[in-house]
């Protein structure tokens, strides 16, 4: 297993978020978490990026204990977060929000090649390039988050309700590419959604957040079977 959880705690005062979240993903897998509104989702994403810190249980990536790394060691152990709403860097064009993406790497990357690659996934991104990220669309923003997440090469990419806000259209085209960062250049990604029919339908297998705990988990196609998730979450 690339990723291991065990028996996550994470408290806000007395407001008990995660209440032993214990999951894992393998390298090469695309894993969805769905949960509504309030479920814990971003809380585990932050949790596992190091920024809101763990009352209880451990975290392994890529078989090292990282519980108690800060966030800057996580990054340079190569996970990235694709933050909820994108959080690019409105006062930056969108080529130093990229830049951004590789602050405090340790290893050298071939950024031209780099920012070739990522340009053509998102030709939108080379055409505004010079603009001010605050002028791009709520999609395009959501491009470029991934875009900078992309461009440190992470083992592990964590996606926070990337379908929040977004026209359909525009949802279908972000989940097409992380399929397809999957599946044809291997990336490992977790990705953490309300919208279930659409990450049910990428992911090789998932997980049911309701109040903090992992309530059903299994392949996505057995989910997207499941009475309960069918009732609760596909409104069927
Ligand atoms: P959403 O889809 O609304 O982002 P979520 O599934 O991501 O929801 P979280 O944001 O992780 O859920 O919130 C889980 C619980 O923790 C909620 O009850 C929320 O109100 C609470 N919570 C989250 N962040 C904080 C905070 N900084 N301080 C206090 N409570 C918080």
């Amino acid at each position: 297993m690339l990723l291991e959880l065990r028996d996550l705690q994470v408290f806000y005062g007395d407001i008990h978020a995660l209440d032993g979240i214990s999951l894992s993903v393998a390298e090469g897998e695309l894993v969805s978490v769905i949960g509504a509104n309030g479920a814990g989702k971003s809380s585990l994403l932050n949790c596992l990026m190091g920024v809101v810190p763990a009352k209880g249980g451990s975290v392994t990536f890529a078989g090292k204990d990282i519980s108690s790394m800060p966030v800057h060691g996580r990054a340079r152990s190569g996970i990235r977060i694709v933050p909820e709403r994108a959080r690019v860097f409105p006062r930056l064009s969108v080529y130093e929000n990229l830049l951004t993406g590789c602050f405090g790497m340790r290893n050298t990357i071939d950024l031209a090649g780099k920012l070739s690659w990522l340009y053509s996934l998102f030709p939108v991104l080379e055409e505004r390039k010079s603009q001010l990220a605050s002028t791009l669309s709520g999609g395009e923003q959501q491009m470029l988050a991934i875009s900078r997440a992309l461009i440190a090469d992470p083992k592990l990419l964590l996606v926070d309700e990337v379908s929040m806000g977004l026209m359909p259209m525009l949802v279908d085209k972000v989940f097409e590419v992380l399929s397809m960062l999957n599946r044809d250049h291997g990336l490992t990604i977790l990705l953490v959604e309300q919208n279930a029919l659409a990450s049910l339908g990428i992911s090789s297998r998932s997980y049911v957040l309701e109040t903090g705990r992992i309530v059903l988990e299994g392949p996505s196609g057995r989910l997207l079977e499941d009475p309960r998730v069918r009732e609760a979450y596909l409104g069927l």
